[in-house]
């Protein structure tokens, strides 16, 4: 069997065989195959795309180059993964509320990159928070208060971390099997049998359109069920960013007001939507029950009292979260109602003030970001301030408001939330 064959087959429309699929990602993981050749077989997979069954095989060998995680030990598992999109801090909202119910979350997480935020940074704007946590010392928490939240570790599905890195940088990002097999290798790896899965879609997503979003989804539920895993995914709207708070620990704060405050929003609806199917797939009960107990755990506080008690377990202290020196208010110029914020475009803006990093290298500043003070829909008059800049930088670039938000005359009835629930 040789690496340039494959190539071949694939870049002619051929299926590769279980044997082909173990041999490529064995041989790159080990470096007999060079990036230059595993790039242009994934050009050629972009291109040309792969069968179910090709992508479950190449699932199962990415799965299995790396540790898995055994969580057999441990009741009501239940995991939970976003595609990544703007703003999103759904776990820390999620995890706590599903935990608080008696359901475990043993989530390790990763970090952002590019506009996609992660929930590790977050995480890691709280002062004295550890994100570094052995296998004992999770699973330890786990055990004890029913949840913890870790940074991904290099052995899980390693020939993902390295599969990924040559897929940033080669035009192969978008290619839906190579998605589901780089998302279900982690996610089985990580031993929950339990999975929510939140397809983002949108101009500030990877996917941008829905048809894709439901080929992902169904991919992913098939890959699943070869593992015996209960998938739920909810594919939903990531045209705008997701919640008020763009940023690190402005988003920490945010995740924080909702569950003190249980605030109404769109993220809290997504959060309560999300909760409720993982609590149901969990404790393997009925989604309206599951849904009225998610709404309890934020009014009775019960889910606040476990996220307070998850970040002093892993040392974090939220009172001293880190405030930047400069805050600079963008008004609109005129009245009538706020139809839309670019994702995307607030997510370049976040980044420039120092809230996300564009190489892996790149420092965070953990303080900045942008407190979007209106919501989709609302009255906005000449002069009010639609978004508040955090950073610590001496100047802002140039800002072009039309481009980061719209105020029309008439509000924007097409928005939704949620579009679709694709179960098995
Ligand atoms: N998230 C992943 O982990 N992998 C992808 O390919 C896309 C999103």
């Amino acid at each position: 069997m040789n690496i340039i064959d494959i190539i071949t087959k694939k870049k002619n429309k051929e299926r590769l065989t279980e044997e082909e699929i173990k041999y490529v990602v064995e041989n790159f993981v080990n470096g007999n195959i060079k990036d230059y050749q595993m790039s242009a077989l994934l050009m050629a997979i972009t291109i040309n795309g792969m069968t179910d069954e090709e992508t479950i095989y190449l699932t199962k060998y990415m799965m299995e180059s790396g540790d898995r995680l055994d969580l057999s030990m441990f009741n009501n598992v239940v995991d939970k993964h976003s595609t990544g999109g703007v703003g999103d801090k759904t776990t820390l909202i999620i995890a706590p509320i599903v935990a608080s119910l008696g359901c475990k979350v043993a989530k390790m997480s990763g970090r952002g990159l590019g506009i996609t935020g992660g929930t590790i940074d977050k995480l890691e704007s709280i002062p004295g928070f550890n994100i570094n946590l052995t296998k004992e010392e999770f699973l330890d928490e786990i055990n004890k208060i029913g949840m913890a939240i870790t940074s991904q570790t290099e052995d899980i599905a390693l020939a993902d971390k390295k599969i990924y890195a040559l897929r940033d940088v080669t035009g192969t990002t978008e290619s839906i099997p190579l998605i589901a097999s780089s998302i279900m290798s982690k996610k089985i790896a990580s031993g929950s049998k339990n999975l929510v899965l939140d397809i983002k879609v949108g101009e500030g997503a990877l996917i941008k359109n829905i048809n894709d979003a439901r080929k992902l989804a169904n991919l992913m539920i098939k890959i699943g069920k070869a593992y015996n895993m209960n998938i739920v995914c909810l594919i939903t709207n990531m045209d705008v960013p997701l919640g008020n708070n763009i940023g690190n620990s402005v988003e920490v704060l945010e995740a924080i007001n909702i569950l003190y405050y249980g605030l109404d929003s769109y993220l809290t609806r997504l959060c309560i939507e999300l909760a409720s199917h993982m609590v149901s797939l969990g404790l393997n009960i009925d989604y309206t029950i599951a849904k009225q107990r998610v709404i309890e755990a934020i009014t009775n506080k019960k889910a606040y009292n476990k996220f307070l008690e998850f970040i002093k377990y892993q040392k974090g202290d939220i009172t001293r979260l880190p405030k930047s020196s400069k805050i600079y208010e963008i008004k609109g110029d005129k009245g009538g109602y706020l139809t839309n914020l670019s994702s995307l475009e607030i997510a370049k803006l976040s980044g420039s003030l120092g809230a996300s990093r564009q190489t892996k290298e790149d420092t965070i500043d953990y303080s900045a970001g942008i407190i979007i003070n209106k919501k989709i829909n609302d009255k906005v008059s000449i002069g009010d301030t639609i978004l508040t800049l955090y950073t610590n930088k001496e100047s802002i670039p140039n800002i072009d408001t039309n481009k980061l938000f719209t105020i029309s005359s008439t509000p924007n009835s097409n928005f939704t939330l949620i579009y679709e629930i694709i179960k098995d």
